[in-house]
């Protein structure tokens, strides 16, 4: 089959679908794989290494004139719809359920779109999973510079130093991005305390910490106790399928010590902390509110788009591999994968999205 990966477009998005690595694996199993020239530079990957890699290096345009299969990372912006076609596949963060142009013009060009954020694996969202654990990872990280005082913070190190506390961390929502951050700043040797409603989940945690991440049911009366000492707060809560309950109230944030931090990586979502009013840009990232510094970024493996890329890659891969071995044959196969399908023939194929945009089921 022939793959196309063509270079992102988005602004800021430096992340490429497919690695070098990816690329080798997919040549040397029979495949053509077509990559636009400077596609991996965002991410560190030269020409030459996807070349050495067997592929061949061309033009947008011929990536997506003769690809049977194109690989992205994010959705087509309109300057690319032209390109959609009825006998090409695509595979891609798709997230057309809120993209009514873009579900339209898959429609009308009845293109077979397969979408990464509907694949699923025994209940869970595998190709969803690597961004949850790079955006939880990253969230301590960027919490630890807001505290910095010089960045607008109390001054507080998250591992405090013998003879001196360290830095209490809530972390709101325990599933991959949670445990993620809370995995990084124990390292860390911050006090780091999860609040979620899934008793088993917080067992989990429990169990994997060996007890050095604290779990605590999550409501009102807990959480307003913890935020009233808590340094930096993490918000990682998902409804799936709904927009983020506001779980920390503004008169919460008011509690909290001048100085201390929110990261909501839930923002995506809506947020799930009513004083995170809006989204934010890697360009300018950080607000104040109440005299804590709020982070609000929607696409925070943005930042990191090497570690990001080679994640992706690493989960997408077993999936192309196999919708390039044997086409739709592939979906039939794997009931998980079929679930990926959201257009197919001018149809809309996932029935969450087709309500969404009371399309044609
Ligand atoms: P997940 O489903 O793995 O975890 C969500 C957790 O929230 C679950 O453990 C659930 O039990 C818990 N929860 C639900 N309701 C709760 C409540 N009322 N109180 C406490 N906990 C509650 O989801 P995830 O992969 O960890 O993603 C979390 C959020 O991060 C999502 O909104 C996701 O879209 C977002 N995200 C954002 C970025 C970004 O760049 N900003 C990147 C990746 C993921």
């Amino acid at each position: 089959m022939i793959i196309g990966i063509p270079k992102e477009i988005k602004n800021n998005e430096n992340r490429v679908a497919l690695t070098p690595a990816g690329t080798l694996a997919l040549t040397r199993s029979g495949h053509t794989v077509l990559v636009e020239t400077m596609a991996g530079a965002g991410s560190g990957f030269s020409d030459k290494e996807y070349q050495e890699a067997g592929a061949a290096l061309t033009s947008g345009k011929e990536v997506f004139a003769k690809a049977q299969l194109i690989v992205k990372v994010k959705e087509y912006l309109e300057r690319e719809y032209v390109y959609l076609r009825e006998d090409q596949m695509v595979f891609t963060y798709l997230h057309i359920a809120n993209n009514e142009p873009f579900a339209k013009a898959l429609i009308q060009s009845k293109t077979t779109a397969i979408a990464y954020e509907t694949v699923t694996q025994q209940n869970t969202l595998p190709l969803l999973t690597p961004m949850s654990e790079v955006a939880g990872r990253m969230a301590v990280q960027i919490g630890a510079w807001m505290l910095q005082k010089a960045n607008g913070g109390g001054g507080i190190l998250l591992g405090g130093v013998p003879g001196v506390m360290p830095a209490d961390v809530v972390i709101i929502g325990g599933g991959m991005v949670g445990l993620n951050a809370a995995k990084i700043a124990s390292g860390l040797g911050a006090n780091v305390q999860v609040f979620d409603i899934n008793a088993q989940r917080m067992a989990y945690i429990d169990d994997i910490s060996k007890g050095t991440i604290h779990t605590i049911f999550n409501n009102e009366y807990n959480l307003r106790q913890a935020l009233k000492s808590a340094d930096l707060v993490i918000g990682a809560v998902l409804i799936p399928g709904g927009k983020a309950p506001k779980i920390v109230t503004k008169d919460m944030v008011q509690s909290m010590k001048p100085g201390s931090a929110i990261v909501d990586v839930a923002i995506d979502q809506g947020g799930c902390i009513e004083t995170s009013d809006h989204v934010t840009t890697h360009d300018d990232p950080i607000f104040e509110r109440y005299g804590v510094l709020h982070y609000s970024v929607a696409n925070m493996p943005g930042a990191v788009p090497r570690t990001s890329t080679i994640a992706l890659s690493n989960a997408t891969l077993p999936y192309i591999q196999k919708l390039a071995d044997k086409g739709l044959e592939a979906l039939k196969q794997d009931p998980g994968f079929l679930a990926g399908l959201n257009t197919y023939r001018g149809f809309y194929t996932c029935k969450a999205v087709a309500d969404a945009l009371n399309g044609e089921y």
